[in-house]
């Protein structure tokens, strides 16, 4: 069976580089009827552990993945860490190093002026006499210190790197007996089942010192894939500024997690030429050996575009709940369906939408000026005051755009008017601007009589002026 891992250090909370790791962990243990276990690394941030793990189950939630079993804190785990510290000791594949730091920082010193790669140089590797006084010893693990390490890297191919050039006798165990990263990724990943290791590629040279502990201790090899980076458009690391911020944060930016999670699956990952991947595409189509093998860039446009499109085919439920995060309430509006297809095709996001709605819902607090000035003229005002009066009379009812749109043209009719002569002041006095969806969409979703009222109100307010 395919058990991935999402293997978070707790940051407090999650960016969009782990959720694309994690998205791939999960699809591709999904698609095999697998498990997507959840580790969080907090060997060194305890205090944090817990809450960070909430955070990285809220974005989780929010984007629709989910994890199997318990979630794993390396921190409630360094009993069992020790006992197999210990069998390394007594099977001596691991020694205690008495080497004191000036001693290591000597040797560091040496190392540079002979331009070598600074390591160990396994002093105590077979020490058999009397510890120095005074030194709490690590725990160092035997390391090859010839051939090569090789292994096959899923997205990268055979990975081949020679002993001597990468390896020395690590420490899996610090002086205060705490166990070291490499250690316990190793020795978590065999216990946990993990088949299948998706990370980013700044694991990569850690994964010969995990292998290292993988064949010390006896255990199988999972398969790597090692992900390319996500890099700004400039092709360095993505800072926050780019996007490389809290996952919850495209959340309050207006992102529906659909494209985002289309858009990170596109991020270093393709079929073909296809953009968009509803999620049982996803699952379909998914394969970690499809995994590009360069870095890929970040790129803010594809994502608005993204969203734009799951937007417009969002249905009517799902933009009206949507809305109320950004504190528009419309579930009982009666014309809710109009006022969301008439934004739909205009919002890129939701935080557009929402405020493209109030716009319309809310009545106008001031009116633009340079739309007054440009389309009010001298009998604008009268003609909206006769408007209205048509409107206040109009036997006809008025509820959809195509009512007030007959109405409107038997109104233009009858005082010879053109389009151009209301339309705009009309949307001024409605929603204070000279822009907003088609002006009988609006009329619509305002009823006759509030649209008389906005238009009375706006004559009112040009009088004082
Ligand atoms: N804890 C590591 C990180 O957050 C991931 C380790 C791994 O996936 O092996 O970068």
């Amino acid at each position: 069976m395919i058990t991935t891992r999402f293997a978070p250090s707790p940051t407090g909370y999650l960016h969009i580089g782990g959720l694309r790791t994690a998205l791939y962990s999960y699809l591709w243990a999904r698609k095999n009827s697998g498990r997507f276990l959840l580790r969080i690394e907090d060997t060194d941030l305890k205090r944090n552990s817990k809450e960070a793990a909430e955070a990285i189950e809220e974005a989780f939630r929010w984007v629709g993945l989910s994890h199997d079993d318990e979630i794993v804190y390396q921190s409630e785990r360094f009993d069992l860490y020790k006992k197999y510290i210990q069998k390394l000791l007594d099977e001596k594949k691991a020694y205690y190093c008495y080497m004191s730091r000036e001693e290591l920082d000597a040797l560091r010193a040496e190392q540079q002026a002979r331009k070598e790669r600074p390591r160990y140089d396994g002093r105590y590797r077979d020490f058999e006499g009397t510890p120095p006084a005074g030194v709490e010893p690590v725990v160092r693990i035997k390391a090859p210190t010839e051939g090569t390490i090789t292994f096959t890297d899923g997205i990268k191919g055979e990975i081949s790197v020679r002993a001597e050039d990468v390896l020395d006798d690590f420490i899996i165990a610090r002086a205060d007996g705490t166990p070291t990263y490499n250690f316990v990724v190793a020795i978590d990943d065999a216990l946990m089942g993990i088949t299948d290791v998706i990370r980013g590629d700044d694991h990569l040279s850690n994964t010969p010192k995990q292998i290292v502990v993988y064949e010390a201790l006896g255990f199988d090899l999972p398969k790597f894939y090692h992900v390319p980076m996500i890099l700004n458009p400039n092709g360095k690391k993505l800072s926050k500024r780019d996007g490389a911020m809290d996952v919850m944060e495209y959340k309050r930016m207006g992102y529906l997690p659909e494209a985002l999670l289309n858009f990170l699956i596109r991020l270093g990952w393709s079929h073909g030429d296809q953009e968009i991947f509803s999620f049982q595409e996803m699952l379909e189509l998914f394969d970690p050996k499809d995994i590009n093998k360069s870095a890929s860039a970040y790129n803010a446009e594809k994502l608005l575009w993204l969203n734009a499109h799951y937007i417009k085919n969002a249905t009517y439920e799902r933009l009206i709940t949507e809305l109320q995060d950004f504190d528009v309430n419309i579930a009982d509006h009666d014309k809710k369906e109009i006022l969301v297809d008439a934004l739909r095709e205009r919002a890129k996001t939701m935080v557009e939408f929402a405020q493209m709605a109030k716009a319309i819902i809310d009545r106008p607090q001031a009116y633009d000026e340079k739309a007054v000035k440009k389309f009010i003229g001298e009998d604008s005002l009268e003609i909206l005051k006769r408007y209205a009066a048509f409107l206040q009379i109009s036997e006809k009812a008025l509820h959809l755009p195509v009512d007030f749109e007959e109405v409107t043209k038997q109104f233009m009719a009858k005082y010879d008017l053109k389009m151009k002569n209301l339309a705009q002041p009309l949307r001024i006095s409605l929603v204070g601007t000279s822009v907003s969806p088609s002006v009988y969409d609006v009329l619509s979703i305002l009823g006759k009589d509030e649209v008389i009222y906005r238009i009375e109100k706006f004559i009112e307010h040009m009088k004082k002026a």
